[in-house]
């Protein structure tokens, strides 16, 4: 029942924010007025003489003054970074500060109501600082930002309420309790100063479940209007909250302990204050009263009315003291840090912007195998607020098409009228009961709530899929003898996402399994100046995999020989024939003969539909060298593979002549985009690009290697989907290319050309689930059942596309120096490290 309550209550101040702002900045106002414009005022201010505190404190406690309000400074400072990992520099942070600001008006003004004296402030005001925890309202955005639609928002809200909202009011009860007891010890600095917390506490508990959801409110559907695309933290935190809602949840002993503490400690207030003790009423009357005369000898007096504010803090400020002094540089040197110097990369990641909504119009061209759901969706959808900009992606429809249970042909034309559609996507549950309706199903949902299920069924097939590997593991079936031989188990590896990566007008989340911190969220960087310079644009240039055996002659003129019957048309005919009857998808291509003496090196080049195609290639290989054996017996095939191919090892064959599939990216990036969200100039990532990925490579022999990152990119996305980690090697060739263009040379043309990205759909580690999951996230998995080979291709063109985005990242991050602090931050295990010094420690001391 309780947390009903807080629910209704959290829904109402999530719905209506305006009116609890408004009402609360009202509110404040008036207090602060009533503070200033009453006789009574208390706050030194403008134009208020007030009491000299050099003679209320002693000069020994200046000094632990002083370092108190620093300590409380540093807080505060730590309290808005943890508000800004959420994504908002400032709005949050705003609002957090108003919370502090506010509960200090509050509680300046109930004590002045309650008739107690002020002049303990200054010292107060420190503690009171300590007092107020900004994590709470971390716990609550969090559950703002997780949202999809401003209708999750209030349902987030309320719901953030129904689980915090009883926590807080017992922490602040408690607090309050606490802070109570020293309102009793007969001292009277002291009483006041905890007269002044327990108001505190209650007023940022007020200012909490008031204001700051209304805010929190305010600011997603403010969002929601100046941009029409999804927030992407919004997604990518979605499923980290459900997950940390469990964390949320109040522990039930620690609850049970504070009611406990609070019932005894009620008991004790009411003891000493009305029953056992009936003098300390008249005390406390004492030292109201006492209070009362000090006060009137400590009033603050109006000086000269006349004098105008800035002449009044000018006067204030020369006159400061050395401690004023501290505390105010601190202050101030914390606030110039924050603003100016933290522009850590994730922040371009978690931005409240969403890419979407400030490049040109890119609504993705739809592809024959797209129609489908094109047509499913209702005729013209009202936009609802935080929808996505564009239509369904294609890993969606892929995604879809199995979970609507319908197949192509069934699809559009046979549909009956379709239903009409909510604007605002319906909670999660209730989607999922009309998906397994039969009579309904996912005809009755929207792309936006179809999106939020593809999002939670790619999360489940990534679970599922582990699992199954783990019992596959255990039970050595489907691995055991395709991937791996003598199992023990799996080694698990964090799979990030990046993207929207725009590419060829569709949009792609690109799943990236990695240890390396940074790299995801540089890489995310990367595709947001993509997105905002209006989408790469990418092409297959080749696709051809490549075995190359070594077959040793009698003599090198046989092998001449030789190698004139295998380039002449009947002999490659041949030679075709047999290489091309050992599979449904294997078409040899091109011969490439190479000597040595009388060594002879053949490079075999084969289409291999959706497969790498290293297998498949290979016994193509061997017929084929089965059948040159039968035109020339004397030729001995020393080995299926002669290094000629070549695979997983460096070559300058394949960086020429290519292998797999040969890609090129490119993309225009506006000067604006370079400047706000790469942080550097175009002028100075071409410098860089030259001297490093050009002229550098040059110096260091480089074969392939004229680019700043490539292989970073390949290794998380082979290892996510399911592709030979070892082709890294050959399939990170790389050229990066970086140009100054547009009208007024200040714009920035990158390219990224990869002649060799051995990968597939099918095959090796595809047929792993959790892999499947991943190459389902970009709508390639398995074979292509339109055209074979079309899979992989748009899997080597995104990998060329993501490479073009890590690129663009870390050239930037290199032409701006923010390289090694960026990794400093996110890429240094703490714990490692701890954990090495304290080893240390240990062996040192043994
Ligand atoms: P594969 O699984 O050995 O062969 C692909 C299979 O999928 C073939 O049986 C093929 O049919 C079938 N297939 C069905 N639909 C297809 C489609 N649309 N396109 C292509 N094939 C389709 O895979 P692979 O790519 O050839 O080999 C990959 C494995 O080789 C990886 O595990 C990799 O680590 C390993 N590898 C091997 C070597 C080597 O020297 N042998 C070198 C490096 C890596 P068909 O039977 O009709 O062809």
């Amino acid at each position: 029942m309780l947390t009903g309550l807080f629910r209704m209550h959290g829904m109402l101040v999530a719905s209506h924010p305006w009116e609890v702002i408004v009402g609360t900045v009202t509110l404040t106002i008036c207090m602060m007025s009533m503070n200033m414009f009453t006789g009574n005022a208390q706050i030194c201010g403008w134009n208020y003489d007030c009491p000299k505190m050099e003679e209320l404190v002693l000069s020994s406690d200046i000094i632990i003054l002083t370092i108190t309000r620093c300590i409380a400074i540093v807080y505060i400072y730590f309290q808005f970074q943890n508000l800004r990992q959420l994504g908002s520099k400032y709005i949050l942070g705003i609002a957090g500060l108003f919370t502090i600001f506010s509960s200090f008006v509050f509680s300046t003004v109930v004590i002045h109501f309650l008739d107690k004296e002020l002049t303990g402030l200054n010292e107060a005001l420190p503690f009171f600082l300590l007092l107020i925890d900004l994590s709470k309202a971390c716990a609550l955005a969090k559950y703002a930002l997780s949202s999809n639609s401003q209708d999750e928002v209030r349902d987030n809200i309320a719901r953030g309420m129904a689980v915090l909202g009883p926590t807080f009011t017992l922490d602040a009860l408690v607090e309050c309790l606490v802070i109570g007891v020293g309102t009793m010890s007969g001292v009277r600095q002291l009483e006041i100063m905890c007269c002044f917390g327990c108001m505190s506490v209650l007023a940022n508990y007020f200012v909490f479940m008031t204001f700051f959801p209304a805010c929190v409110s305010l600011v997603l559907e403010l969002s929601r209007e100046s941009q029409e695309g999804h927030p992407i933290w919004q997604l990518s935190h979605f499923s980290r909250v459900m997950e940390e809602e469990e964390d949320h949840k109040p522990n039930p002993v620690t609850q049970r302990v504070k009611m406990i503490m609070s019932l005894g400690l009620v008991m004790v207030h009411a003891h000493s204050r009305w029953i056992a003790d009936p003098l300390s009423l008249n005390s406390n009357l004492d030292v109201s009263q006492v209070s009362s005369m000090s006060l009137d000898n400590h009033l603050p007096k109006r000086i000269d009315p006349e004098r105008p504010l800035w002449q009044f803090y000018m006067s204030r400020l020369v006159s400061m003291d050395i401690e004023q002094v501290i505390c105010l540089g601190l202050a101030l040197l914390l606030a110039v840090k924050y603003i100016f110097f933290e522009q850590v990369e994730l922040e371009s990641t978690l931005s409240l912007k969403s890419p979407l909504s400030q490049g040109p119009d890119r609504a993705p061209r739809w592809s024959a195998d797209q129609c489908c759901r094109k047509e499913v969706a209702p005729p013209h959808p009202p936009r609802s607020p935080l929808r996505t900009a564009t239509p369904t992606p294609p890993a969606l429809a892929e995604a879809t098409k199995e979970e609507r249970g319908t197949s192509q042909a069934e699809c559009p034309r046979a549909e009956p009228s379709q239903p009409s559609l909510p604007s605002d996507p319906r909670p999660l549950e209730e989607c999922l009961t009309i998906l397994k309706n039969p009579e309904m199903g996912a005809r009755f949902l929207s792309d936006d709530e179809v999106v939020v299920l593809r999002g939670v069924r790619i999360s489940r097939l990534l679970v599922e899929g582990i699992k199954t590997s783990m019992l596959d593991a255990q039970n050595s079936n489907s691995v055991m003898g395709t991937c791996c031989e003598n199992v023990i188990g799996y080694m698990p590896i964090p799979v990030g996402v990046a993207g929207p990566l725009h590419l060829d007008g569709k949009q792609f989340q690109v799943p990236m399994a990695t240890t390396e911190g940074c790299l995801v969220a540089s890489t995310n960087r990367g595709c947001r100046a993509i997105s905002l310079g209006g989408g790469a644009s990418s092409r297959i240039l080749a696709d051809g995999m490549t075995r190359g055996p070594v077959i040793r002659c009698p003599s090198a003129c046989l092998a001449a020989e030789v190698k004139g019957w295998l380039e002449s048309t009947d002999g490659f005919q041949a030679i075709k024939d047999a290489f091309d009857h050992t599979s449904r998808f294997a078409r040899l291509q091109k011969l490439m003969i190479g000597l040595a003496g009388r060594n002879l090196y053949i490079r075999f080049q084969s289409r291999t539909g959706d497969a790498m195609g290293m297998n498949m290639i290979s016994k193509g290989t061997e017929q084929a060298l089965a059948r040159l054996q039968e035109q020339y017996p004397e030729l001995v095939v020393l080995a299926v593979s002669g290094n000629y191919c070549t695979d997983k090892k460096p070559a300058a064959i394949n960086w020429i002549e290519g292998r797999g599939k040969s890609a090129v990216c490119e993309a225009t990036i506006p000067a604006k985009v370079v400047r706000e969200v790469l942080k550097t100039s175009t002028e100075a990532l071409v410098d860089v690009n030259i001297n490093k990925n050009l002229v550098g490579s040059a110096m260091a022999g480089s074969i392939g290697g004229y680019n700043a990152h490539a292989a970073n990119l390949v290794a998380a996305i082979y290892i996510a989907c399911g592709q030979d980690p070892a082709q890294t090697v050959g399939s990170s060739n790389c050229i990066t290319l970086m140009e100054t263009s547009g009208p007024t040379g200040e714009d920035l043309y990158i390219s990224c050309t990869m002649p060799s990205i051995e990968l597939g759909t099918v095959g090796g580690g595809t047929i792993l689930a959790p892999q499947q999951a991943c190459l389902q996230m970009l709508g390639v998995q398995g074979a292509s059942q339109e055209c074979p080979g079309e899979n992989a291709r748009q899997l080597a063109r995104v990998v060329c596309g993501t490479v073009l985005a890590g690129e663009l990242s870390l050239m930037a991050a290199l032409a701006a120096g923010h390289l090694v602090k960026s990794h400093m931050t996110h890429n240094r295990s703490k714990v490692n490290l701890q954990e090495t010094t304290s080893g240390a420690c240990t062996k040192k001391a043994s």
